[in-house]
């Protein structure tokens, strides 16, 4: 969709004291430069705010796949990403030294950083990026304004927050983070490489743990430019001993964690820093608010296991940029009855909501000890594991079945 042509004028100079645009975005990580490029392609005055020029290289996601490529396709961004990502197609899933299956389908590794310069380079025109730190938002059913640290002001119709885990904004406009579950699961992030710099005998890898005692979720081995990128995702309490080794002696607490991985990943070392976060589960109160709109981690964060924080943050931009933002800008004033229409958006309200039950899931699924998850475990690792079996032998064959069941 066009803007009206009244509303397509360039951003006043960003050397102005005071910046106009009909919306303001705070926060470059994924979210808002993704949101900035859909609005400005659909000629909309956008202004983009960061505090940091460079996106940090901190572990995030680095790993692109299912629903996330289907929504990058429809907006238009999938070439973008195969350009700078690395590609894969072929996962082999072992647990205790033996294949579960083989997963099939199109994935893209690639580092957090280098995910949102992408996205922050969808949008050429560089004036409607402000290299600076939003300290002050005051919002009404009219006009918002935002306060710059460098003392410029920006004027919009809309802002949208999607300043990630970054809650002082919201704070000072009277929203809460409400605790799901803290200190909800434990990530790590590192490199491996064979001594030789030899290639690993696989293109991507997923190990899961073996006994719920452990905690570990699963290893994920994947290509990212500067070589095999590996994810850990564990829930287990953060101040155990474990995470200390883990982050001191990396591949010797791996090997101990996963017996039978040597098998498949033959001698290798870690390489560079091993970085590591501690997720809590959480959602924004009080969001509900005149004049400003939350997406991605700045309405509610997500358990890395899971996967889902991109899925979330796209259907988020994808709603609220290609259909209730132009709606709410086709008419005066962004009251709470405009807000509230992204809020209670049913794509957005599923993707939230699975987002929260794929991260239950997960935690029990690999920890909770009760008869009933442990019965659940392994009935889960044994129908994948048959359904493999059947469909190296009639190809096709449990796909067609599954698609009559439903
Ligand atoms: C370890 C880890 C692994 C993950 N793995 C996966 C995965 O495999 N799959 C998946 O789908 N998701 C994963 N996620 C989740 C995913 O990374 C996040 O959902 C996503 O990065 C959130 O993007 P965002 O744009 O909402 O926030 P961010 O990328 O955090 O961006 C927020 C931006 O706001 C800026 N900002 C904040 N306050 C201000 C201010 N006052 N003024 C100016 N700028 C400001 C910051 O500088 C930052 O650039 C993972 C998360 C973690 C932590």
């Amino acid at each position: 969709m066009i803007a009206e042509e009244s509303t397509t004028r360039p951003i006043a100079s960003c050397e102005a004291e005071v910046i106009e645009a009909d919306v303001a975005i705070v926060g470059a990580g994924l979210a808002g430069s993704l949101a900035r490029a859909v609005l400005a392609r659909a000629g909309y005055r956008v202004v983009l705010i960061d505090k940091r020029a460079i996106p940090p290289d901190e572990f995030r996601v680095e790993k692109i796949a299912g629903r996330q490529i289907d929504i990058l396709r429809r907006l238009g961004f999938i070439d973008d990403v195969e350009a700078v990502a690395a590609p894969f197609d072929r996962v082999l899933n072992i647990r205790d030294g033996r294949l579960i299956d083989i997963g099939v389908g199109r994935s893209y590794g690639i580092s957090y950083a280098n995910l949102v310069n992408m996205a922050r380079d969808l949008t050429p025109d560089t004036s409607s990026f402000l290299l600076d730190q939003v300290t002050n938002v005051s919002c009404s059913e009219d006009r918002q304004q935002l306060t710059l640290a460098s003392g410029r002001r920006v004027v919009s119709r809309l802002v949208i927050l999607a300043t990630g885990m970054a809650a002082a904004l919201g704070y000072s406009l009277g929203m809460r983070r409400q605790m799901l579950a803290a200190r909800h699961s434990v990530s790590f992030g590192f490199t491996i490489a064979r001594p030789d710099n030899a290639p690993f005998d696989f293109d991507a890898l997923t190990c899961y743990g073996k006994r719920a005692a452990d905690g570990v979720d699963y290893l994920s081995l994947f290509p990212m430019s500067g070589g095999m990128r590996a994810n850990l995702f564990m829930f287990r309490d953060p101040t155990d001993p474990i995470m200390r080794e883990l982050r001191r002696d990396t591949r010797r607490t791996l090997l101990r964690l996963m017996p039978g991985l040597e098998t498949y990943l033959g001698d290798f070392q870690v390489v560079g820093p091993v970085q590591n976060w501690v997720m809590d589960l959480t959602v924004t109160e009080g969001h509900l608010q005149p004049g400003v709109v939350l997406i991605g981690d700045a309405y509610q964060t997500n358990c890395p296991a899971a996967g889902t924080g991109v899925s979330r943050l796209l259907v988020d931009v994808e709603r609220l940029c290609t259909l209730h933002v132009p709606r709410w800008l086709e008419t005066d004033g962004m009251g709470t009855e405009k807000i509230a229409q992204f809020y209670s958006d049913r794509d957005k309200l599923a993707a939230d909501q699975l987002s929260l039950q794929l991260a239950r899931y997960r935690q029990d699924l690999t920890s909770n000890t009760d008869a009933r998850w442990t019965m659940q475990r392994k009935l889960h690792f044994l129908r994948r594991a048959i359904t493999h079996r059947v469909d190296r032998i009639h190809p096709g064959w449990v796909m067609r079945v599954r698609s009559a069941l439903r």
